[in-house]
């Protein structure tokens, strides 16, 4: 399995919590990145074409761009990359950032799963993240995907905002599931460091839940949508079976992935690739033909069997496949890895069955600590 990830720099306005690397929305700046990026898919192209089966138009805000720019970018792709009908084409929205009639252009191009950017569903929370929409905005979204023909779907929720109670972000789960999504991604809000929450933070003037509040919203999270029918196949995703994300359980398998667009990451032939996370030397690099390239590591075997350990076990109804491992490494996990095993399997925090090795329910709150002792 191999993925495409495009990476699409541009939002509307910046979210008081966001560290992604995006930037104010002009139409000069799009039009300089679709001619970069066109470029960048001729130079990795003939190097890393072939056959795929995800293709993911992350951001920023996706939906910032004219059908036409994806429409480019995806015939470029379709010189050097192939892919069929099963393909899983996602693009993430965000509501009041995009139209009915795009919604259409994007469905006729191929899009056949989007990923909604709610984050909760009480318009005073919004405010507080500095989101541009509001929950009607999201309303309207949902009817406009419905009407393109697009019911796959995923909407993103967070948990430990600022002001948030547990009703609260119980309400959000539930609206979500109620506007007929199969995926739901819910994430524990991350004070990143430079972010006017941060700082806010910082000042004392904003408080958020404790971490055993935060841990509270998880467990009682994933009760709910475990009742509503979903599995909680990843820590912070939750599918309808058969609705899990192709592409992001292909970084959990850590399988191959080709980045296109500033600051998008590359894991391919053993190497990790960064581009450089400015739109400016991106267009500029690119222009002179070469690859935008700010970092590329080579990862040894113990690196790489740490990482696919590491990310098995963020799947928690697959785990790290001991198969797949030996297949891949020569060696089974549970041999590999027998200290964190043994240690983490006499707490009740790991379970090894004959396919794989998992977390269990009770590990998931302190998911990281188990994931840290597994480094090299
Ligand atoms: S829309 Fe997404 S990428 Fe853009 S600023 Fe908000 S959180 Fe960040």
């Amino acid at each position: 399995m191999r993925g495409l990830y495009l990476h699409v720099p541009f939002c509307r306005h910046k979210c008081a919590y966001c560290d992604f690397f995006s930037q104010q929305l002009s139409s000069e700046a799009t039009k300089a990145y679709s001619e970069a990026l066109a470029e960048e898919i001729k130079l990795k192209g003939p190097i890393w074409g072939g056959s795929i089966n995800t293709i993911y138009f992350g951001g920023g805000t996706p939906s910032c761009l004219e059908p036409e720019i994806v429409a480019a970018a995806l015939k470029g792709c379709g010189r050097f990359f192939s892919w069929d009908n099963s393909a899983e084409i996602t693009f993430e929205v965000n509501p009041g950032a995009i139209s009915r009639d795009q919604m259409h252009a994007l469905s006729a191009l191929g899009i056949n799963r989007v990923s909604v950017g709610l984050q909760a569903a009480q318009d005073s929370l919004l405010q507080t993240l500095g989101r541009v929409h509001d929950v009607r905005d999201f309303e309207t979204c949902i009817r406009d995907l419905r009407s393109a023909g697009i019911l796959n779907y995923s909407v993103d929720a967070m948990y430990g905002l600022p002001g948030q109670t547990m009703p609260d972000y119980l309400d959000t789960l539930r609206f979500i599931v109620d506007s007929g999504a199969n995926h739901v991604s819910s994430y524990a809000l991350q004070l990143e460091e430079g972010t006017p929450m941060h700082t806010l933070w910082q000042q004392g003037l904003l408080t958020v839940p404790d971490e055993d509040q935060t841990a509270e919203m998880l467990l009682a999270g994933r009760e709910y949508l475990i009742a509503q029918g979903f599995n909680h196949y990843e820590i912070s995703n939750y599918a309808r079976p058969g609705f899990e994300s192709k592409h992001n359980l292909l970084y959990w398998r850590n399988q191959e992935y080709i980045g296109l667009g500033p600051s998008a990451a590359s894991y391919i032939a053993g190497r990790r690739f960064v581009n450089v996370a400015s739109l400016e030397s991106y267009n500029k690099t690119l222009s002179l033909g070469r690859l935008p390239v700010s970092s590329c590591e080579h990862l040894d075997t113990a690196t790489a069997m740490c990482e696919t350990a590491i990310l098995g076990l963020r799947m928690l109804c697959e785990g790290v496949n001991r198969v797949n491992f030996q297949a891949r490494f020569g060696i089974d996990p549970v041999v590999y890895f027998a200290a964190q095993v043994e240690h983490w399997t006499k707490l009740g925090y790991l379970t090894v069955t004959t396919e794989s090795i998992l977390l269990t329910p009770k590990a998931i709150p302190v998911a990281s600590q188990v994931h840290l002792s597994f480094l090299p």
